[in-house]
């Protein structure tokens, strides 16, 4: 599978923009070289290109970002990606990107304790589950409460008597 189908945004100057005066260098040319992505041949137009095309420099990218925060490879993301069909492991939506230098639509979950990657999630997603701290617990709850509110709430507290009615304040002061 290629990068095409993993929908991303570009960030960096595009490869059409990068230019660079061959006369300013000493061997007046830029002579070819392996593409650090893919290994093809090509003539780069400044001495920071590395890529043989714009497609090349954001799978490198977005390699680097993942390696650097999750530890995977994007051969790893593409996989977990066609595994899901390009779409989040818990809504079924395609996810999207919240700032247009993002380029992924889904991100990696990963458990925060053990850092093991869990799947692909959309934004939203994820941060439900971080808003309910991960738990197991709270999120079968929110299950049943979406069911039957009634059947989920509080019937007892332990250690500390419930607040006698008089103490529970159910009005705002403005001091
Ligand atoms: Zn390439
Ligand atoms: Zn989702």
């Amino acid at each position: 599978m290629s990068i095409e189908n993993v929908r991303y945004q570009m960030r960096n100057k595009p490869q059409a923009l990068m230019t660079a005066d061959p006369s300013k260098y000493p061997q007046k040319y830029f002579k070819p070289k392996g593409c650090r992505e893919c290994g093809v041949n090509f003539t780069p137009r400044a001495p920071s290109h590395l890529t043989c095309s714009q497609a090349c420099a954001d799978r490198m990218m977005v390699s680097a970002y993942l390696s650097r925060n999750y530890g995977i490879r994007l051969g790893d993301y593409e996989r977990m990606y066609t595994q899901q069909l390009g779409l989040c492991a818990i809504c079924r939506g395609e996810g999207f990107v919240m700032a247009k230098h993002h380029k992924l639509k889904l991100v990696v979950d990963h458990c925060h304790a053990s850092g093991r990657v869990r799947g692909l999630l959309c934004h939203n997603c994820n941060r439900a589950l971080g808003l309910l701290q991960d738990s197991i617990e709270a999120l079968g709850r929110a299950k049943e409460y979406l069911i039957c509110p009634s059947d989920v709430a509080p019937r007892e507290r332990k250690n500390e008597p419930l607040l006698p009615m008089g103490q529970l304040s159910l009005s705002y002061s403005d001091e």
